[in-house]
């Protein structure tokens, strides 16, 4: 950590500008900027320092690959409750998922990075190296740097350790899904899901050429009849039900939606009750979805020629894209976003500098 730290502080003192690069699965995403006079990788930070069982936390350095963590957590029965897709070779860092604030269907119940972060420890560019947070899941002090460098995207500094909350791992799980043609029934079955009573793991849709899907899963010993339920109440909204027992590749395809190497990936954040609309406006446009029926937010994928389309369709949503070609971000607002006083006030007070990742946000 301290070779990292100096490393940060030197870029700092000498005014060059710098990227920080964990598993490189998602260097591309934001503004795309100039080229940065340094490149800092986390390879190096990739300890597990601690996963204590019995309080359910665990103090990983950034550069640990997520799947690695996974597999250390299961072995206790635990997970981190974070499923964002892991991209090229699975090599998807805490740090990195943590920076870009991305996430995957267990979001439903587990909430986005910054509500699994209790703590961290950064190295920003005057030298300093700041810690918030610890071991508890309530902390008051000072700034809550873990939140903020949530989706910081790499512009305020570097994230060199995290404390995280784990969860018990479900000892099984089944899903529900209901296919449909009609837009309306699937919005209308995946609100059904969301407002069922039922230990869902995850409520999620689907959409693409012509079709698409309202599926739940459900987690814990009672996991098959609670499935049952759930497959009831798609059937209710008039949607074709089924039941999947060994589960794991349909929400492998739900996080594989998230992502595209030759396509766009726009991420919306709608409404939950706007879904059907949304849906259409995707079909109409040839593109498919995925996403998140109870938060709202929905990940399209569709000809890059048609991001603003979508855009102008779906206004005031927010639609902030993700996996696209260079030259079609560098030719558009990534951000669908203006510039924030507020984000150019803690950007300065962080980076003061400016050597973080200049040029990614609107700041
Ligand atoms: C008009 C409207 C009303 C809504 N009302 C409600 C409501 O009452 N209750 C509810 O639960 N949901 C509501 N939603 C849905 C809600 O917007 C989404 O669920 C939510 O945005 C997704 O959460 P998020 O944290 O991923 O936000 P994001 O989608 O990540 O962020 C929202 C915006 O902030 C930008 N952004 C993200 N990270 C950063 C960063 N680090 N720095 C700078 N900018 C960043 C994004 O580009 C985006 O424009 C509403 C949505 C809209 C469009």
């Amino acid at each position: 950590m301290t070779a990292a730290a100096e490393q940060i502080a030197e870029c700092g003192g000498r005014g060059q500008s710098l990227r920080v690069r964990g598993g490189g699965t998602k260097f591309e995403w934001g503004t795309p900027a100039g080229d940065p006079d340094v490149v800092v990788s986390t390879a190096e930070l990739d300890r597990i320092v601690e996963h204590n069982e019995g309080d359910l936390t665990a103090i990983l350095e950034a550069g640990v690959p997520l799947a690695r963590a996974q597999q250390e957590f299961a072995s206790a029965g635990q997970m981190l409750a974070l499923d964002p897709p892991l991209g090229a070779g699975a090599g998807a860092t805490i740090g990195g998922v943590i920076a870009t604030g991305d996430s995957g269907p267990l979001r439903h119940r587990y909430g986005a990075p910054r509500d699994l972060v209790l703590g961290m420890t950064v190295a920003l560019s005057d030298g300093t190296v700041a810690k918030s947070g610890s071991r508890v899941i309530k902390n008051v002090a000072g700034y809550d740097l873990a939140k903020l460098f949530a989706g910081s995207f790499g512009t305020l500094g570097l994230i060199l350790q995290v404390v995280v909350r784990l969860h018990p791992k479900p000892s099984q799980s089944v899903s529900a899904i209901g296919r449909s043609g009609d837009p309306d029934a699937v919005a209308r079955g995946a609100s059904a899901l969301a407002h069922a009573s039922l230990e869902k793991e995850c409520v999620d849709v689907r959409w693409g050429g012509g079709e698409g899907a309202a599926l739940a899963q459900l987690g814990g010993e009672t996991a098959g009849a609670q499935a049952e339920a759930a497959a009831r109440i798609l059937a209710d909204a008039g949607l074709e039900p089924a039941i999947v027992e060994d589960d794991e590749e349909l929400w492998t395809e739900q996080r594989n939606g998230q992502r595209s190497s030759d396509r766009a990936v726009v991420r919306v954040s709608g409404l939950q009750a706007e879904l059907a609309r949304t849906i259409r406006v995707v079909e109409s446009l040839g593109g498919s979805l995925v996403g998140r029926a109870s938060l709202g937010i929905s990940w399209v994928t569709l000809d890059p020629s048609r991001i603003g389309h979508l855009r102008r369709e779906l206004a005031p949503f927010p639609c902030v894209v993700l996996d696209a070609p260079r030259e079609v971000r560098a030719s558009l607002d990534v951000w669908d976003a203006d510039p924030s006083p507020l984000a150019q006030r803690v950007k300065h007070r962080f980076d003061p500098a400016g050597v973080f990742a200049p040029g990614t946000f609107p700041v």
